[in-house]
This record gives structure tokens, C-alpha cells and sequence, in this order.
């Protein structure tokens, strides 16, 4: 049998070498634990970076990929499949929005509503092309997508990114008026920021630009390709904040593992949309699709997502408790629904370390910020034993 040495030196000696990992390989899971090669058991609090909402063995998920698989790997969008049909009829129906297009990734989502966004802007006001995105941002890693991405160390050594892209402060919406010229088609957001350091919209901002957008008929995107799908306690980030945008994109979570994502748009955006505006050859594959369909029908469930919503509030608790007893460590605690971010200057990546030696997955975004996207099946015992291994670390520090 393969050794964990044996993959760690095959891939140093492989890949491009982009990556830095923890020295570990995943061979399996269960609930919301992953074991390695070796055997040993790991509490994750990262859920593969908000996709394995459902932890890692949900039966219902494996067997509908099982099946689906068996009928037809892919097709192509030269023609029609049953999945992809089934999961925009249930993505409209839940969101309320008007369309869906499917694509891969999340990068890819927001291209596709960035480019719906310049076709609203040319075909509707002649020559309207600048996005307003926000400092700390994430939104992908095309060239266009990390030139909306509001964080420097994104940006090195990749210059010139395109015209026509302004940075505002979230929360601050003077700071979005200032930038708002007559060139602009479009304002992205993250509802909460996630790779930036989980910091959350107030629902007044979002307010607030959902009425500059009207005023202006600039369209409103907001990027819930993290945030969405459950995590916040509502199936759709934008219904827990009770703003409706014109754009919302999604994928990480949605295909339950499997690489798909979604871009929903409302009725304006589908009036100035030609035939041949958009294509892609994986986009709505039907395994990835049937996968889908699961995720969402077991996420929409209002059972489902008031556990969500409990097991929160004990987190955002637990974690408070923490910043009181540490209060020269733990600096802010951020977040809502089981989305978590604790600022601990100087300290996350050394404490995400020490936590994986005691076998907990938590990840550190930057130097200050440690993240938690824990499957949302996890059980309050098992919220409860991470944070106390956090308890223990900082007590070690
Ligand atoms: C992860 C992420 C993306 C990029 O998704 P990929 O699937 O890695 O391309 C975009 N936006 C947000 C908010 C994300 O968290």
C-alpha cells in the first residue's frame, strides 16, 4: 500500500508547485470527519472550503451520483439532459430569480455574470463597462476575477489587469457613491466576505446599494459562491439579508463535492441576452447536476436549515466565550450562520497547525484570521469538542 511519505513526495516532485498543504492525505469520510492514509480520524471545520455541506457519506448523494453515472457520464450542451433541467427548475423556484446558466467553478460563475453585466451595460446604455467589486474581496482566480478581488498579495506580478474596475469599503456606502460614474455596469459582493477574513455586510448596506443600483440601472451581483446554500441559515445568502439582487453565483457547495456552479439572473438580465452569449461544454454535466438537485432539496428543508441557524448561535457563542477569556489574543470574533471567522493577530497559521496535530481542520485565510465552513450536518458535540481543542491551544500559546 501507498504511503502518505510516498504521495507528499510525488506531488512535490510532480506538480507545478503552487500549492501548500497540510502533510496529509484523505482516503475517506464520514459525517464530518476525513481520515487519512494511516487511519487516523479528523474533525473538519473547513468542509473542503464550504462544499461538503453535507459531510462526507451522505447516502442519499452517493447513491443518486451512483445512479446517474450509470446512465450517462456527459453529453455536452448541444443537447438536452434531464439533471441539469431538474436543478435550474428547483434553483429558480427557490430563489425567486428568473434563469440559471451553469458552469464549473465560482471563478467561472463571476465571469459569466461580469460578462452579463457588460452586455447589459452596452446593449442598454451604450457604453457602460466598470465593475465597483470591494477591498478584501475574493472572487475568483481568472484575470478578471482576481482584478475584482480586493486584496494585494492577489495582484503581484500580474499587472495590467483590465480597465474599469473600482474598489469601495464594505459597509461604507459613501465610499461606493464616490466611485459610481457613468461608466459603471455593475457592483459584485460577497454578503459575507470569506477568503478576505469573514467579514459580513450589514443588511442597511445592502440596502442601501440595492437602492443606488435601482437608481442608477446598474446591476447588483452578489457572489454567494461561498456564503450561500445553507451556510448563513437560509438557503440563498440575499434571503437572510432580505436584499434581492439582480445576479446571485453560486458553486463550492452545490454539487455536494462534485465541480458545478450556477449563475441565477433576474428578468432584466434575460431581456438583453441573444443566442450565443455564453456557452460551455461541462456546464450542467448530469452527474454533477443529479448531485445538485440533492444538495439543494436537503438544504432547502426549513428543518434543515433552522438546525443550521441553532448550531450558529452555540458556535457564535463558543466563540465569543473564547475571545472573553483570551482577550489579549482573540482580538474580534466574525461571522453568522456556520460561517466563522476569529481575529487572532499575528497567529492563525501557527494555530491551525497546532490544531491539525490534534487532529481538528480549521483553516487560517491570512496571518490574523482562522475560518471555520464546517459541514452543515456537523452536530453541536462535535462544534463543541473543536472549539475546545482551540480552548486548549490558545491556552498553549
Ligand atoms: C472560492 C470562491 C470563489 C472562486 O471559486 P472557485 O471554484 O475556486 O473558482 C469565488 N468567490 C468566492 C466568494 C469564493 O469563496
Amino acid at each position: 500500500m501507498v504511503t502518505s511519505l510516498e504521495v507528499i513526495e510525488k506531488e512535490a516532485r510532480y506538480f507545478l508547485g503552487t500549492y501548500q498543504r497540510m502533510p496529509v492525505v484523505f482516503t475517506g469520510g464520514k459525517g464530518s470527519y476525513l481520515f487519512d492514509l494511516e487511519g487516523h480520524a479528523y474533525l473538519d471545520f473547513v468542509g473542503g472550503i464550504s462544499v461538503n455541506l453535507l459531510g462526507y457519506d451522505y447516502r442519499p448523494l452517493k447513491e443518486a451520483i451512483h445512479d446517474e453515472v450509470e446512465r450517462v457520464i456527459h453529453t455536452s450542451n448541444l443537447y438536452y439532459n434531464v439533471p441539469q433541467v431538474e436543478l435550474a427548475e428547483r434553483l429558480v423556484r427557490y430563489s425567486g430569480l428568473a434563469r440559471v446558466f451553469f458552469v464549473n467553478s465560482g471563478a467561472e460563475a463571476n465571469e459569466v455574470a461580469l460578462k452579463m453585466a457588460r452586455f447589459y451595460g452596452k446593449r442598454k446604455h451604450g457604453n457602460r463597462y466598470a465593475y465597483i467589486a470591494f477591498r478584501r474581496s475574493f472572487h475568483g482566480r481568472t484575470l478578471l476575477t482576481l482584478g475584482l478581488t480586493g486584496q494585494e498579495k492577489f495582484h503581484q506580478d500580474l499587472d495590467p489587469f483590465p480597465p474599469g474596475i473600482f474598489f469601495a469599503d464594505l459597509n461604507d456606502i459613501e465610499s461606493v457613491r464616490r466611485l459610481l460614474k457613468e461608466e459603471v455596469c455593475a457592483i459584485i459582493v460577497e454578503p459575507v466576505q470569506g477568503e478576505g477574513g469573514v467579514y459580513p455586510c450589514s443588511p442597511q448596506f445592502l440596502a442601501a446599494l440595492r437602492s443606488i443600483c435601482d437608481e442608477q440601472d446598474v446591476l447588483l451581483i452578489f457572489d454567494e459562491v461561498q456564503c450561500g446554500l445553507g451556510r448563513l441559515g437560509s438557503l440563498f445568502a440575499f434571503q437572510h439579508f432580505g436584499v434581492t439582487p439582480d445576479i446571485v453565483t453560486l458553486a463550492k457547495g452545490l454539487g455536494g463535492g462534485l465541480p458545478i456552479g450556477a449563475v441565477l439572473v433576474n428578468e432584466k438580465v434575460v431581456e438583453i441576452t441573444k443566442k450565443g452569449d455564453h456557452g460551455s461544454t461541462f456546464g450542467g454535466n448530469p452527474v454533477a447536476a443529479r448531485s445538485a438537485c440533492v444538495v439543494v432539496d436537503t438544504i432547502a428543508s426549513e428543518t434543515f436549515l433552522e438546525s443550521v441557524r441553532q448550531k450558529g448561535v452555540l458556535f457564535g457563542q463558543e466563540l465569543e466565550s473564547l475571545r472573553r477569556n483570551f482577550p489579549e489574543k482573540v482580538r474580534e470574533v466574525r461571522g453568522m450562520g456556520l460561517m466563522w471567522g476569529l481575529e487572532i493577530p499575528g497567529r492563525a497559521k501557527e494555530i491551525a497547525h497546532r490544531m491539525f496535530e490534534r487532529k481538528v481542520l480549521v483553516n487560517a485565510c491570512n496571518e490574523d484570521t482562522l475560518r471555520f465552513l464546517p459541514p452543515l450536518i456537523i452536530s453541536e458535540e462535535e462544534i463543541h469538542h473543536g472549539v475546545s481543542v482551540l480552548q486548549e491551544v490558545l491556552e498553549g500559546l
